[in-house]
């Protein structure tokens, strides 16, 4: 079974930097598929602009032109934190026999040891980590050891086992932030070009950067 890349996120809104990122480990790494998981309420920031339905809306459009990308939409129903583990644990259950990789970015991952339960993640899934300029892979630390102890080079391992890997991948780099589209947007101008047109519409017409 190809590894499913389970990639969390606020996306809020989704964008370029996200979905050109999602395709190109879709692609580098031949994985079954892009399962995109927008959380419901996030643990480690403050509240989302857009609610979690029409996070959930966006990125649903966005990711339908792309039939490796799915979205999955477990922590919008889930009450309370949306804590990855409990996502990575429930995932695990449903797909016993599959290879899981949570994707990251570099600047999230350098955050992992502030994530709850973070020990747990690799017993879950391995974590696929998208190299961003301006970030050097961790080599001392709580996170370096990590790094020392699970990470490989080769995909093989990606596809042969479960969980348990880190695995850095280098993709193109698009600077493009959400709180970069949220400003723009409140500054009444236009994100066009940053995000498919599809979420330009949503944000226009709902208000919900305004
Ligand atoms: P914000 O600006 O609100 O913090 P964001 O643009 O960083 O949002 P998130 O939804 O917080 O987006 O990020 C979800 C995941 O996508 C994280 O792992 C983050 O590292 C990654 N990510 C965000 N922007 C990019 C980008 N431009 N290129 C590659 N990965 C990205």
């Amino acid at each position: 079974m190809s590894p499913i890349g389970i990639f969390g996120g606020t996306f809020d809104p989704i964008h370029y930097g996200h979905l050109r990122t999602a395709l190109e480990l879709l692609q580098a790494l031949r994985l079954g598929e892009v399962r995109f998981i927008p959380s419901g309420d996030p643990p480690h920031r403050g509240d989302t602009f857009a609610d979690a339905g029409l996070r959930l809306q966006m990125v649903t459009s966005a990711i339908a032109v792309e039939p490796g990308f799915t979205v999955d939409d477990c922590e919008v129903r889930r009450s309370g934190p949306s804590f990855t583990v409990d996502t990575l644990a429930a995932k695990r259950a449903e797909f016993s026999s599959t290879p899981l990789g949570l994707i990251i970015g570099m600047d999230a991952f350098l955050g992992l040891t502030g994530w709850h339960r973070w020990e747990e993640l690799l017993d879950f899934a391995h974590i696929i980590v998208a190299h961003r300029p301006g970030w050097r892979v961790p080599d001392s630390g709580p996170l370096g050891e990590l790094v020392a102890r699970h990470s490989t080079e080769n995909l093989d391992h990606i596809h042969a086992e479960l969980n348990g890997r880190i695995y850095v991948q280098a993709v193109t780099q698009l600077e493009v932030s959400s709180t970069e589209i949220r400003s723009l947007v409140r500054a009444g101008r236009d994100p066009r070009f940053l995000t498919p047109d599809v979420i330009r519409d949503v944000i226009i017409t709902s208000g919900c950067y305004q």
